[in-house]
């Protein structure tokens, strides 16, 4: 991976993401009255409505929902990586995410395998959480 690639964009709501990210760590929200699990960040649970909300690790395990295989790049930083996979994920927790699903095997993933999260470095401290195929 080159650091050409762009870094994470961090807003007020996603900053706790981004740290536990560059930790190697998935965290997502979770609400602390009810117990689900949400992503992207949000201020109210989907669920019940409620403003108390903590975020947690989770397994970092997950399924491929779908997927698409990219073949032109959008911009010239990412023209190194084609072909490359776009998966969205259901993670184990619950919600589902949009991530690149990279390592070996990646361009031959199918809907429902398993994934497992990874973290892809882009410079200066920042990590990308991304999914490779779950071994076995
Ligand atoms: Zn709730």
């Amino acid at each position: 991976m080159t650091t050409e690639l762009p870094s994470p964009i961090i807003s007020a709501d996603g900053a706790p993401y981004w740290r536990a990210a560059a930790e190697n760590r998935l965290e997502i929200q979770q609400c602390s009255d009810c117990g689900a699990y949400r992503f992207p960040p949000s201020h109210l649970c989907r669920d019940c409505g409620s403003d108390n909300t903590a975020w947690v690790a989770v397994s970092g395990e997950g399924t491929i929902y779908s997927f698409s295989i990219v073949h032109r790049a959008p911009t010239p930083a990412f023209r190194a990586l084609v072909p490359y996979v776009v998966a969205l994920i259901d993670l184990a927790e619950g919600p589902r995410m949009m991530a690149n699903i990279t390592g070996e095997g990646a361009l031959d993933c199918a809907i429902g395998d398993a994934v497992r999260v990874c973290f892809e470095d882009r410079g200066e401290g920042a990590k990308v959480p991304q999914f490779q195929l779950a071994e076995g």
